[in-house]
C-alpha cells in the first residue's frame, strides 16, 4: 500500500484521502483515549495536515485542553459520531488520523505504545515495540522507527516476483 490512502466514517457521510506517506503510527493507552474510543486504547496515525483532505461531508469539531494546556481539536462525523482526526493547535502542521477509519487497515503496524502506565492490566506489549510510560518527550524515535519499517514494507511490495 502506498499513498493515496482513502477512508471514511462508519455511516459513509464523510470521505477523506491521505495524499502522502504517514510519519508514524502508535497506540495510546491514556485515560482520554480509553474514554474517546469507549475501549481499551486508541491508534494514532500521524500525517501532514496539508496531505489530508476531506473529499465528502463536513467534519464537526470539539475541543479539549491537553495536559500542557494546548487545545486538542477532535473532528468527527456529525451523523454517526465516528472520530476521524485529532490535532493540537500548537502543532497545526500535523494531525493524528484515527486509522481504523481507513478502507484498508491491513498495512497498519504500530511502532510504539505510549501511556503504558495507564494500560489495562491484561494488555501484553511485545518487547519489539517502543514504549513510554506517559507522553513521549518527543516523537523522533517513533518517527524514525516507522520510517524504517514502513519503507521496508513499501520496498518489499515493489520488489518484482
Ligand atoms: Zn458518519
Ligand atoms: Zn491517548
Amino acid at each position: 500500500m502506498t499513498a493515496p490512502y482513502h477512508g471514511g466514517c462508519q455511516c459513509g457521510k464523510i470521505r477523506y484521502v491521505v495524499k502522502g506517506e504517514p510519519r508514524t503510527l502508535y497506540i495510546c493507552h491514556c485515560s482520554q483515549c480509553q474514554k474517546q474510543t469507549a475501549s481499551a486504547f486508541a491508534m494514532s496515525l500521524t500525517v501532514r495536515s496539508d496531505e489530508f483532505e476531506v473529499t465528502q461531508g463536513l467534519l464537526k469539531e470539539w475541543g479539549r485542553p491537553a495536559d500542557s494546556g494546548a487545545n486538542v481539536f477532535c473532528r468527527f462525523c456529525s451523523e454517526c459520531g465516528t472520530r476521524v482526526v485529532h490535532g493540537k493547535d500548537t502543532r497545526p502542521e500535523y494531525i493524528n488520523l484515527k486509522p481504523g477509519t481507513l478502507d484498508d487497515t491491513r498495512w497498519l503496524v504500530p511502532v510504539a505504545h505510549i501511556w503504558t502506565s495507564r494500560a489495562q492490566p491484561w494488555v501484553e506489549i511485545g518487547s519489539h515495540y517502543l514504549t513510554y510510560p506517559e507522553q513521549p518527550p518527543d516523537s523522533a524515535d517513533m518517527w524514525s522507527r516507522w520510517q524504517a519499517e514502513h519503507t521496508a514494507r513499501l520496498n518489499a511490495e515493489r520488489r518484482p516476483i
